[in-house]
C-alpha cells in the first residue's frame, strides 16, 4: 500500500556558536553545514527506509536550494512530483550554542503557500486503503482539507499536529490515528495525563491515538480507549531532533506493510530510539538494512 506524506521540506543551515550574539552584534560560527529538515521530510524519509512506496507532496521555491532539496530527496525516494512555487524555497537557520542550546528561525512561503489540491492531483493519487500522514506544517485550512479528501478517498489518515502553531487544524473523525508527544497530547486536550489525553484525542474523533513519551516509549489507545504501553529500549541520547518523526514515518511504513498498530508502534519507538543515539535528523534515522531487521 502506498504511503502519501503530505507536508514541509526545508534546508537547515545550523551553525554552532560557543554563544549566541547579542542583538546588532556579529559572530563566526566554529562550524556550518546544510542538512534536509522540515517534519514532512523527516517522515517522508523514515518512510520509504521502511521500504514502502512513498509519494510526498510537497512544495519547493524555484531556486538553487529547491534543485539541492530535490537531490537530497532523491537518495531515499520518488522526489518527481514536488511541487515549484515561485517562492524562495523554505529555510531555517539554528544556532546551537556551547552548552547544546539552541535558537531557531524558520522562512517558511512554501509551506505556508502549499495547498495541495489546488489542481486536483493530490485528490486523484490517493487510493482507497492508502496511507495519508500529515503534520502541523502547512496551513490549518490546507490540513484539514487533505485530511478530508484522503477520508473521501477512504485513506487511512496519520495526523501529527506537531508543530502546534496558533490556529492548527483540529483533530476530528477525518483523523484515523492521531499521534501526538507527551507535551503536545497535553496541550491539544487539557488532559496532563497521557492516557487521558489518548483518550480524549479519540473523543474529539480519531480513530486511535498514540502519545510518543521520551525516554519511555509511547502508548497506544485503541478505538475503544484499551491502552498498550510499549517502553524504548535504553540509549545513550546524543541528538533528540527528529524523533517523533522517525517514529511517524516508519510506523506508517509497518502499517503499510499490513503489520498491526501495536507491532508497528513496537517497531518505530525502537526506529526512534537508534536515531536518538546518533547525531543528526534525517540522517540519524535508521537505514534500509536497519529497517528491514526492524521490521523482520
Ligand atoms: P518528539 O521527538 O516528538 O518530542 P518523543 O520525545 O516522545 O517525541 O520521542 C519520540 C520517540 O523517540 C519515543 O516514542 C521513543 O521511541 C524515542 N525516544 C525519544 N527519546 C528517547 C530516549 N531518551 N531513549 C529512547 N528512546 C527515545
Amino acid at each position: 500500500m502506498r504511503v502519501h506524506v503530505v507536508g514541509n521540506v526545508c534546508v537547515d543551515t545550523t551553525y554552532r556558536l560557543d554563544r549566541f550574539p547579542a542583538a546588532g552584534e556579529t559572530l563566526n560560527a566554529s562550524e556550518h553545514a546544510d542538512g534536509l529538515g522540515g517534519k514532512g521530510a523527516n517522515q517522508a524519509v523514515a518512510a520509504a527506509r521502511t521500504g514502502a512506496d512513498v509519494r510526498f507532496h510537497t512544495a519547493i521555491g524555484s531556486d538553487a536550494a529547491g534543485t539541492w532539496i530535490r537531490e537530497q530527496l532523491s537518495r531515499d525516494l520518488d522526489a518527481s512530483h514536488l511541487t515549484m512555487l515561485p517562492l524562495p524555497s523554505d529555510r531555517s537557520a539554528i544556532m546551537v550554542d556551547g552548552r547544546g542550546e539552541n535558537l531557531i528561525v524558520t522562512g517558511a512561503s512554501c509551506a505556508a503557500a502549499f495547498d495541495p489540491l489546488a489542481d486536483g492531483g493530490f485528490a486523484r493519487s490517493i487510493e482507497h486503503g492508502n496511507i495519508v500522514v500529515m503534520q502541523g506544517n502547512l496551513s490549518p485550512e490546507t490540513t484539514r482539507a487533505c485530511l478530508r479528501a484522503s477520508r473521501d478517498a477512504a485513506a487511512v489518515t496519520i495526523f501529527n499536529p506537531s508543530p502546534l502553531t496558533a490556529g492548527y487544524a483540529p483533530i476530528s473523525s477525518d483523523v484515523s490515528l492521531a499521534i501526538a508527544n507527551a507535551g503536545e497530547a497535553a496541550l491539544l486536550t487539557g488532559a496532563a495525563e497521557p492516557a487521558a489525553a489518548a483518550r480524549e484525542m479519540i473523543r474529539q474523533g480519531a480513530g486511535a491515538a498514540i502519545v510518543t513519551l521520551g525516554a519511555q516509549g509511547c502508548l497506544v489507545a485503541d478505538g475503544e480507549g484499551r491502552i498498550d504501553r510499549i517502553a524504548a529500549p535504553r540509549v545513550t541520547v546524543v541528538d533528540t531532533s527528529g524523533a517523533g518523526d522517525v517514529f511517524c514515518g516508519s510506523l506508517a511504513g509497518c502499517l503499510a506493510a499490513g503489520i498491526d498498530l501495536a507491532t508497528a508502534a513496537r517497531i518505530a519507538v525502537r526506529a526512534a530510539a537508534i536515531s536518538v543515539g546518533r547525531a543528526g535528523t534525517l540522517g540519524s534515522g535508521p537505514d534500509r538494512r536497519e529497517m528491514k531487521i526492524l521490521m523482520e
